[in-house]
């Protein structure tokens, strides 16, 4: 998967949405700028980023003295004032801001923010709740990642079933059409298996394809 380096990441409205991707990317090494109109937001993340700044994000002279146009990647995470989380975007938009991301309220913002071009709108609770849902109905499921709507990748425990099993043995490829990516052994990760591969109980299997096919796996192979 595309990994984002070197890329300069500028993170407005520090709740706790906005807070956590500040912090992460800042962890992974890459050079954020933070931005709150609270002062005391903005204080409590002068650890967690390159620079942190106090703006109002929808007054476009402060916006400009920032130098956010230079910047690849805007992650708008104003929450409940959807007026100034619309207005920032479109400010973003004129800025020629290649990737704005924005966290939308409800379905009548998230209309609205796909009108004025945000590149990426994000339902935090709505998608929080259909991960935790999926883990719930399905406890070998340790996490998954849609690519459409019909293929995905998920991370499955491996079951007692599949204990001392190579992948040859499983053979999922040609019985269920889904490819094993990646093995998880004690904290240690082999990609791209080689057939000879032994799993063993509570691995994690990161397994790719269509959803169909890696649901009769997990009834069927597991
Ligand atoms: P979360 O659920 O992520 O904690 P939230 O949905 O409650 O957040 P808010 O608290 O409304 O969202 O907003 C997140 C942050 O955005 C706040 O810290 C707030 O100060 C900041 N914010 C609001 N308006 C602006 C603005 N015009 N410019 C910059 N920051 C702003």
């Amino acid at each position: 998967m595309g990994r984002i380096k070197n890329k300069q990441f500028a993170v407005i409205g520090l709740g706790r949405f906005g807070g956590s991707i500040c912090k992460e990317l800042h962890r992974m090494g890459h050079e954020v700028l933070a931005v709150d109109i609270n002062e005391d937001k903005v204080n409590a993340h002068s650890s967690f980023a390159t620079h942190s700044v106090v703006a109002n994000a929808t007054e476009e002279n402060e916006m400009n003295s920032l130098g956010i146009r230079n910047f690849e990647y805007v992650i708008v995470a104003i929450g409940a004032n959807i007026q100034a989380s619309t207005l920032t975007t479109l400010l973003l938009k004129e800025m020629d801001i290649p990737n704005i991301w924005v966290k939308a309220q409800n379905y009548y913002h998230h209309k609205v923010l796909e009108k004025i071009g945000a590149d990426r709108i994000i339902h935090p609770e709505k998608d929080m709740g259909i991960r935790i849902a999926q883990s719930l109905s399905d406890e070998n499921v340790l996490d998954y990642i849609d690519l459409s709507e019909e293929y995905s990748i998920v991370e499955l425990l491996a079951t007692k079933k599949l204990h001392f099993k190579s992948i040859l043995d499983l053979n999922v490829r040609a019985k269920y059409g889904c490819t094993i990516l990646a093995i998880k052994h004690n904290g240690e990760i082999n990609v791209s298996p080689a057939p000879e591969a032994v799993i063993h109980e509570q691995d994690c299997l990161v397994l790719m394809g269509h959803k169909r096919d890696i649901k009769r796996f997990e009834n069927e192979g597991m």
